[in-house]
């Protein structure tokens, strides 16, 4: 783990987390509440330092509230593919600025790179994983180097592909931590409630998942709840997270 690791910076990108650390925090937090496990980890920091990656999507709300109410100087990761939803750009500054957060950090695809593998802006529809590779893994990459941590907000009931989510994973060397994997809908409505937190302005027009708007669709009733991301093509994750069955 960290404290045996070399720090991850941008100059030493050296692994600093193996799949066995994330196994062994698995293991130790297993059946503990979620924000019991957060008290602990901000209080033990088993990682040098790290970042909450959020999409300001239907659900992010919760997961930024659990954060800002332990510290709301933690890195506030936000990547824009420049194919956003202006409602979301929104949503974000507004919920950004009621939690009290202090360090948003706003990424975008490289313009280099942009006019080499997408002058025409439209490559999301014959290339979409090439597009999510160019406007959010890249991006998120750059992004996520000074950190060996992270937060992401998945939860396993969104869909097939997350159903086996565990709460502590490795990603390239870093502790990805998903606070919220075994949360389910009705959870986080109350959490929602209780907190009287502000909804995405899309989720009451029929999308339960947002991503970028070419490539979200609203979700009819009975619908997984992504079913409305890349509809039509046989894609279910961007790229920054791989499918956990
Ligand atoms: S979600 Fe669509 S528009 Fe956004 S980066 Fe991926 S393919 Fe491109």
């Amino acid at each position: 783990m960290a404290s045996a690791a070399r720090r991850l910076d941008l100059i030493d990108t050296t692994p600093a987390f193996a799949p066995e650390d994330a196994a062994v925090l698995e293991a130790r937090f297993a059946g503990v509440e979620t924000g019991e496990m957060l008290d602990v980890l901000f209080a033990e920091r088993p990682f040098e330092s790290i970042a909450l990656v959020s999409s300001f999507g239907a659900e992010s709300a919760v997961l930024l509230h659990l954060i800002a109410q332990r510290d709301r100087n933690v890195p506030l990761i936000f990547v824009n593919t420049q194919k956003m939803f202006g409602e979301t750009l929104a949503y974000r500054d507004a919920l950004a600025e009621q939690l009290g957060f202090t360090d948003l950090r706003v990424y975008r695809p490289d313009p280099y790179l942009l006019a080499q593998k997408d002058a025409t802006q439209l490559r999301w529809s014959y290339d979409p994983d090439g597009c999510c590779d160019l406007r959010k893994v890249e991006p998120l990459r750059r992004a996520l180097a000074p950190f060996d941590a992270w937060f992401s907000g998945r939860k396993g009931f969104q869909g097939t592909t997350r159903a086996a989510l565990p709460r502590f994973e490795e990603d390239e060397g870093r502790l990805k931590v998903n606070p919220l994997a075994d949360w389910d809908k009705a959870q986080l409505d109350a959490y929602f409630a209780a907190h009287k937190l502000p909804r995405h302005p899309l989720e009451a027009q029929g999308y339960p998942s947002i991503g970028c708007a070419p490539c979200t669709s609203v979700v009819q009733p009975g619908e997984d709840p992504r079913a409305g991301r890349w509809r039509g093509w046989d894609k279910t994750e961007c790229g920054i997270h791989d499918p956990v069955f």
